[in-house]
């Protein structure tokens, strides 16, 4: 069985004492392609090393979060411009808009998150997204953008039905982890009436771990507790599970 977690935060401190038996469950596992959003530029030569490190498992995006867009993105915005023109990465991300905590930088948010998917397009890449308490402003964005050359991965979706048809309406699709198994994560309630050929598995580890590690640490093995979720929602076995998200994150990055 091959699982593929589309949304890990590998290089985190949280990893710092034991990444090397991290990485041997979760390929122990089957979760063996793990695909690294970026965040900032001060994880690029981190992100780097991983990679080479596990170069047949660990695939890089590149881009700039949503909330480390503050008075200096335009020079952040430049270091994610000049990594995509010198080699080759599987996705612009993770990138959106992000209200929750913080509203002081919506206009600059809204710009870079345009602005990456101009890059995006220019280098014929999938956007990874991050979104949170920000559905109107990530849509009206998205709406601007839609067409031709805009598709990717609408990470940790957290919305409701017509906001998940929404989302596949622009090309993307829902990256699901650990929030589909909490109790009042409420995506599990109409999951079903989304078809699986829409779906990919991710953990976004170190955080939002599925329960039963709830609260705990998340690592990208638990990828198959996320599985285990959709198998009981979709009526079908894990390994159909495995096969298909696979095959639907191998649509998106083209690999
Ligand atoms: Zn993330």
């Amino acid at each position: 069985m091959t699982f593929t977690d589309t949304h890990t935060h590998l290089y985190s401190e949280e990893f710092q004492q034991d990444r090397d038996s991290m990485m041997q469950r979760a390929i122990d596992a089957g979760v063996t392609r793990l695909f690294i959003p970026s965040i900032d530029s001060t994880y690029t030569q981190q992100m780097y090393e991983i990679e080479a490190q596990y170069p047949d498992n660990v695939f890089l995006m590149m881009g700039l979060h949503p909330t480390y867009v503050k008075d200096n993105y335009e020079e952040e915005l430049m270091h994610v411009e000049a990594e995509l023109a010198k080699r080759k990465f599987a996705a612009v991300g993770e990138i959106g808009i992000d209200l929750y905590w913080d509203k002081t930088y919506i206009k600059e948010q809204q710009h870079a998150f345009k602005h990456q998917i101009q890059l995006a397009k220019k280098y014929k890449l999938p956007i990874n997204i991050h979104c949170r308490d920000a559905f109107d402003e990530t849509f009206e964005v998205l709406g601007s953008e839609k067409g031709e050359g805009l598709y990717g991965i609408f990470h940790c979706f957290t919305g409701d039905f017509k906001q998940a048809e929404q989302a596949i309406s622009y090309g993307m699709k829902l990256g699901i982890g650990g929030v589909s198994t909490f109790k009042n994560g409420k995506i599990d309630r109409f999951l079903n009436e989304i078809d699986i050929s829409h779906i990919v598995l991710e953990t976004d580890s170190p955080y939002l771990a599925p329960v039963p590690y709830r609260g705990k640490r998340n690592e990208s093995a638990y990828t198959v507790l996320v599985a285990e979720k959709l198998a009981g929602i979709y009526g079908m076995s894990i390994a159909d599970i495995a096969t298909i998200t696979t095959e639907n994150s191998k649509s998106i990055f083209g690999f």
